[in-house]
């Protein structure tokens, strides 16, 4: 599983980056930048799944 991010939909609110700052970060502007796509195992999954649930703009989500 991997996440994916919409940068144009991204609003800057830095959920993703409270949520789980190893994967994600924000640029100087705001915009999400993922630092690391990949969720290698079910807990890393699991947890990359909430935090893409939280994502206010929906910018985020997921692909196999
Ligand atoms: S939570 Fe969503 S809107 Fe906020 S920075 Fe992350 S991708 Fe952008």
């Amino acid at each position: 599983m991997r996440v994916i991010a919409d940068t144009n939909r991204c609003l800057g609110a830095g959920q993703c980056v409270l949520a789980d700052p190893e994967r994600f970060d924000q640029a100087e502007d705001g915009i999400v930048v993922v630092l690391r796509a990949e969720a290698a195992d079910l807990a890393e999954q699991e947890e990359l799944r909430e935090t893409v649930s939280h994502c206010p703009s929906r910018a985020l989500s997921l692909a196999d």
